[in-house]
């Protein structure tokens, strides 16, 4: 974790030429892509990201998924972010319809029993909202670092997303989790407390937990299943 880390001149020097650079790709992406839309999900990636494109006061839609199960810290950063920003941020809930029957038939808790059931809650309070978020975009934003995690490596800046039909980009790939967080440090972006108590990656309540230092920053996620199975539906690439 880096949350706490030393800023130094190489570092300042590093954080600043990549933000740059982000807000020179973002401004294009708003520019070409119209309408276009950023998935907010809140954790420190988003944050930087968010602070990006409010700043420049760029066209693009922030949007966030409320699963129904975000740990109570997310709620209050999303209250901290509306007042921080002026922001009026858009969340997707999931279908109730659909809920209700998913949970009926499998269990309030069903994720853990089974690899396929976790991406059946995922789909049902993720994937669809997602769907619905993204209808009549021409392309969409993710915070997604290649360093995350196993299933993220050789992650590009851009992509032509097949599942969704649409351009997606990820402006962070090349950022370290040092840059992150030294972004954060200098500019003063609020972000999630569960960060300052060893999640550096956050989701739902129930599959999300602490991790040791030297753990990889995605380990905390669906912790009981194997690394290459880790992605909740919205960023799997089509074969
Ligand atoms: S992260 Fe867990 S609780 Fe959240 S949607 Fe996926 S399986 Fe369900």
């Amino acid at each position: 974790m880096t949350v706490n880390l030393a800023l130094d001149d190489a570092l300042i020097a590093s954080t600043a030429d990549k933000a740059a650079k982000a807000k020179t790709l973002l401004a294009e992406i708003a520019r070409d892509f119209s309408p276009v839309a950023f998935a907010n999900s809140l954790g420190a990636e988003d944050m930087v990201l968010t602070d990006l494109i409010v700043g420049e006061k760029l066209a693009i839609e922030i949007f966030s998924l409320d699963t129904g199960r975000l740990p109570a810290e997310t709620y209050d950063l999303m209250a901290r972010v509306q007042e921080h920003y002026g922001l009026k941020l858009k969340v997707f809930t999931p279908r109730h319809d659909l809920l209700e029957a998913w949970v009926r038939e499998h269990g309030i808790n069903a994720f853990y029993d089974s690899v396929e059931l976790r991406k059946g809650c995922c789909h049902v309070r993720k994937v669809e909202p997602l769907q619905r978020a993204l209808a009549g975009r021409k392309a969409w934003i993710t915070g997604m670092r290649a360093q995350q995690s196993a299933t993220r490596g050789g992650l590009p800046v851009r992509v032509f997303d097949e599942g969704n039909g649409l351009e997606k980009f990820n402006p962070l790939a090349d950022w370290s989790e040092k840059e992150v967080w030294a972004y954060i440090r200098q500019h003063g972006v609020p972000y999630n407390a569960l960060h300052d108590r060893f999640y550096p990656s956050i989701g739902c309540a129930p599959c999300t937990r602490a991790v040791t230092p030297g753990e990889d920053v995605r380990s905390g996620r669906w912790w009981w299943e194997n690394p290459e199975t880790k992605e909740c539906g919205l960023h799997v690439k089509r074969a």
